[in-house]
């Protein structure tokens, strides 16, 4: 109520001076409007817990390359929604299913084709089969330029895992037909379709740069599975402070299996770390190695 009062346009107090967590009761009030100290137990401060992605999301290593290119992304409904969110900070649109390849779409014929080359639109694999596919083709049909980044997981991540028309597997696990989604591209007409690992960032970078530089269509799908997919013991990275130069390289992507030492050199919680080696790609001191089997 408070949100939408403030939408109207009209000044409104509630949370700030109510509490943002459990339910008001009618002390609470008098409390807060009517200043009597009625002694009421006030509620746990609770630490503040931004949304993160996961340690060794692929989706990281794709916003990392995005944010030092200088991009904005047209986004969508998924875990990748966070690419919104500091340190990334990638993903400045998120409207509805499908909508990142729509508003992409939409900037092009409004702003023109060079404002867009400032542009990507990014969308999930299951996102895409759903709602994104149809403004694919409406990108073909009305002659459009732009480049969308499909990040491509191999699931439906955010709302737990659910499988979709490209996994091959029906919601009730049987195997069934897999739709290709970099042959589904093409069959539309998109003359460039790119699949590539999302933690190859040498190449990512250089694939990005040259497709939003071309006045086509370009698909780039980055192809790699989601870190919670594989129960599998993972490979492990650890710091190594005598060599830590404590430039922060590696903590641009934020990943939070990553803290400080009060020195400024790195230490890995090793409860998080799943092994993705995207910190260890970013630190030209080897500071970063990967743990031993007999060192765990
Ligand atoms: S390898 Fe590095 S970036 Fe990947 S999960 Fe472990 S600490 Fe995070
Ligand atoms: S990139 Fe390497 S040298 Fe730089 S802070 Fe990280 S571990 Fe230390």
């Amino acid at each position: 109520i408070e949100e939408q009062v403030k939408s109207w346009g009209i000044s409104a107090i509630g949370k700030e001076i109510f509490t943002v967590q459990g339910e008001y009761s009618a002390n609470m009030i008098r409390e807060a409007v009517l200043k009597e100290d009625l002694g009421l137990e006030k509620p746990a401060a609770a630490p503040g817990r931004p949304p993160i992605l996961c340690p060794g999301c692929p989706h990281r290593s794709v916003y990392y390359v995005l944010n030092k290119l200088k991009l904005h992304a047209a986004g969508d409904i998924g875990c990748y929604t966070l690419g919104a969110v500091a340190p990334l900070s990638v993903v400045d649109t998120t409207i509805c299913m499908g909508a990142s390849i729509s508003s992409l779409h939409g900037m092009e014929k409004a702003k023109g084709k060079e404002y867009i080359k400032n542009w990507v639109a990014v969308i999930g694999d299951s996102t895409f089969l759903h709602t994104g596919v149809n403004s694919l083709m409406n990108m073909m049909y009305n002659k459009a330029t732009g480049t969308v980044l499909i990040l491509d997981n191999s699931t439906t991540g955010m709302t737990g895992h659910q499988d979709h028309a490209a996994t091959g597997k029906t919601l009730q696990g049987d195997p069934t037909y897999a739709i290709n989604i970099p042959a589904l591209c093409k069959a539309i007409g998109v003359p460039n379709v790119i699949e590539i690992n999302a933690f190859d960032i040498v190449n990512l970078e250089k694939v990005i740069k040259e497709e939003v530089a071309k006045d086509e269509v370009s698909v780039i799908i980055t192809k790699t599975p989601c870190v919670l997919l594989d129960k599998s013991k993972k490979p492990l990275y650890r710091a190594l402070t005598d060599k830590c130069k404590k430039c922060g390289m590696c903590m641009k992507p934020g990943c939070p299996a990553m803290t400080k030492n009060a020195d400024g050199t790195i230490r890995i919680d090793d409860t998080m770390c799943t092994g993705c080696g995207l910190c260890e790609s970013l630190c030209k001191f080897d500071a970063i190695e990967l743990v031993k089997e007999g060192d765990r």
